[in-house]
């Protein structure tokens, strides 16, 4: 029997803007929701042929708690791995500002080339209560720095909101094409319904 799976919500739906809040036990619920998160990333995968579900974060689904799942092997479509993290935080960030593409299943369609830095130093708790630190280096850190963005309902696009030249989209072929800003990015209500 298959279970229920949680929907990726997408923007502009408030629940991606709320602060999430702190696991305090590791109980059956929470190994539900990453049990949901992995499933969820994956299924979604199926759907969308040039892209990748390299990691989520549980507000994604709609839970508002501090829980992320990381792909074990980002250049590897097949290994179908994932590690949570829970209550991650960033101990300090280090080295160059470099600028890479991000995308984001809750931003359906949109790219953007968003600064970061290179590396960043992580702690968090595994599923087994064991708590760990983390360096890390290259795509690695932006993605986690972007899911635990999203515990603090910060979305990529916030990091590049003013800058006219750092929104993309697929095109059919599957390559990233820089989108008309002024038409479809600065005053898109699904983007920034705060306005
Ligand atoms: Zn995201």
């Amino acid at each position: 029997m298959k279970k229920q799976c949680a929907p990726v919500i997408v923007t502009p739906d408030p629940r991606l803007r709320q602060v999430s809040t702190k696991v305090t036990e590791i109980d059956d619920e929470v190994k539900d929701i990453i049990e949901q998160m992995i499933r969820a990333s994956l299924d979604w995968e199926k759907e969308h042929e040039f892209e990748l579900s390299a990691a989520l974060a549980a507000p994604q689904l709609g839970f508002n708690r501090r829980i992320i799942v990381v792909r074990e092997d980002m250049n590897e479509k097949s290994n179908n791995n994932f590690i949570a993290l829970i209550n991650p935080v960033v101990i300090k960030t280090e080295g160059r500002i470099l600028r890479d593409y991000e995308g984001c299943l809750s931003v359906p369609t949109i790219y953007g080339k968003v600064p970061r830095p290179a590396k960043a130093r992580i702690k968090a708790q595994l599923t087994d209560g064991t708590e760990v630190k983390l360096k890390t280096e290259g795509f690695l850190t932006r993605t986690i720095l972007h899911e635990i963005d999203h515990l603090d309902g910060i979305l990529f696009i916030d990091h590049i909101r003013d800058k006219k030249d750092a929104f993309y989209k697929l095109d059919n072929k599957g390559d990233l094409v820089p989108v008309d800003y002024e038409k479809e990015i600065k005053n898109n209500k699904n983007l920034w319904p705060d306005d």
